[in-house]
């Protein structure tokens, strides 16, 4: 095999995604796990029955059609017009995939030539990096800023070059919990009309929403046309490891989405879509009522970090809490995060390995609020030991 690395270069130094690497410290520890975002506690029962009974009357367990199973497919058109009043026709421009994750890779591959530019969030969700590196392309950071977190525009619009061929879009933002106000929408929507751009949006926590609300960014004028829109199962319904996800968005845009896709996975696993079609189409007080549970624990958490001595930068959205470790006298939340299961026995994420400049976000450190309330108290005991 001579001297030549055995991983393709485009992913050299991607070895093991932060997730697993501290899930698994977690566990080898018996320590808290606030670092990768899962919830401790399954989605409803009525959902896991629908899940059984397609499993036991056979709906799914042969493949499935490589867009996805028509219930799913119309249920995901429902939910669109139901809570963003967009229509989508769920035959030509619905797309199912093997969670958002899949999503995310299909779209960037159908989508990105070699050496075309790809802006960004930074910090960024870790599989962006990955993906774009697969397709040959070049992610161009817009890096949020502590404490605020908030995209500036007049950078994006510095970063635009006639290269530039797609902004993707991750709001609630994962780390920070930002949720783009429908200024910031504008202001994006605008640039990528005048320059022409493809957009992909990530709105996985569309319903994990706090303070403000989600809006979507296909709705907005010259957008829909342009625009990749994708979600996921996994955090509405607390069904992580289910892995439906998919994509809304014009026919050219998902055909093109779908063929990438079919060389993916093919198709996505059968018996669940059945059972997330029933969940989508749960009254809307399952969703008021998910988002209050998480708001306590929001609330919950921030204030016993507040009382451990860190520096919370309250979320918007999303299940996370991205801290900064400074008052604590840390600097770097990389030996921070390894050495805190020993120090107390809980796991947390560095968000620096969401930075392409780690000395941007090296204080900060990312804590998961998806969790029993007797978890996250039980946890900011072991943090006050600090
Ligand atoms: N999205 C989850 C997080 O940010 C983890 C998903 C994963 O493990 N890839 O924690």
């Amino acid at each position: 095999m001579g001297a030549r690395p055995l991983l393709n270069r485009r992913l050299a130094g991607m070895g093991t995604t932060i997730f697993a690497e501290m899930s698994a410290l977690a566990t080898a520890t018996g320590s808290i796990n606030l670092g990768q975002g899962f919830p401790d506690t399954d989605g409803p029962q009525e959902v896991r029955e629908a899940a059984v009974r397609a499993l036991r009357e056979g709906r799914g367990n042969q493949y499935p059609p490589g867009p996805g199973v028509p219930e799913l497919r119309e249920a995901i058109a429902e939910h669109q017009q139901r809570f963003h009043g967009l229509v989508y026709d769920p035959d030509r421009e619905v797309l199912v995939t093997a969670g958002a994750t899949e999503a995310i890779a299909a779209a960037l591959l159908a989508l990105l030539e070699p050496g075309d530019e790809v802006i960004a969030f930074e910090p960024f969700y870790d599989s962006y990096a990955a993906c774009i590196a697969m397709a040959g392309a070049v992610r161009v950071p817009l890096t949020l800023r502590q404490p605020a977190f908030r995209p500036d525009l007049d950078e994006l619009r510095s970063l635009i070059t006639p290269r530039t061929r797609l902004l993707l879009i991750n709001t609630p933002h994962n780390p920070t919990g930002t949720v783009l106000t429908p200024e910031e929408l504008a202001a994006i929507a605008e640039l990528a009309v005048e320059h022409d751009l493809l957009v992909i949006t990530d709105e996985v926590y569309e319903h994990l929403v706090f303070d403000g609300a989600h809006h979507p960014l296909a709705a907005l004028p010259g957008m829909r046309e342009r625009t990749v829109a994708i979600s996921s199962a996994g955090k509405t319904f607390s069904f992580t490891g289910w892995k439906v996800g998919w994509v809304t968005g014009a026919p050219e845009l998902v055909a093109a989405v779908r063929t990438a896709k079919q060389y993916l996975t093919y198709v996505s696993a059968g018996p669940f879509q059945y059972a997330v079609a029933e969940a989508l189409r749960l009254p809307d007080a399952y969703y008021a009522e998910f988002r209050a549970e998480l708001h306590r624990k929001r609330d919950l958490l921030a204030a016993g970090l507040t009382e451990a001595g860190f520096r919370v930068f309250e979320p918007q959205g999303t299940y996370f809490i991205t801290t900064d470790i400074t008052p604590l006298g840390e600097k770097d939340g990389i030996e921070f995060c390894r050495a805190l299961p020993a120090r107390c026995g809980v796991v947390a994420i560095p968000n620096a390995v969401f930075y392409d400049r780690t000395e941007i976000g090296l204080a900060q450190v990312r804590f998961a609020f998806c969790k029993r309330e007797s978890v996250l108290r039980e946890a900011v005991e072991r943090l006050h030991r600090l």
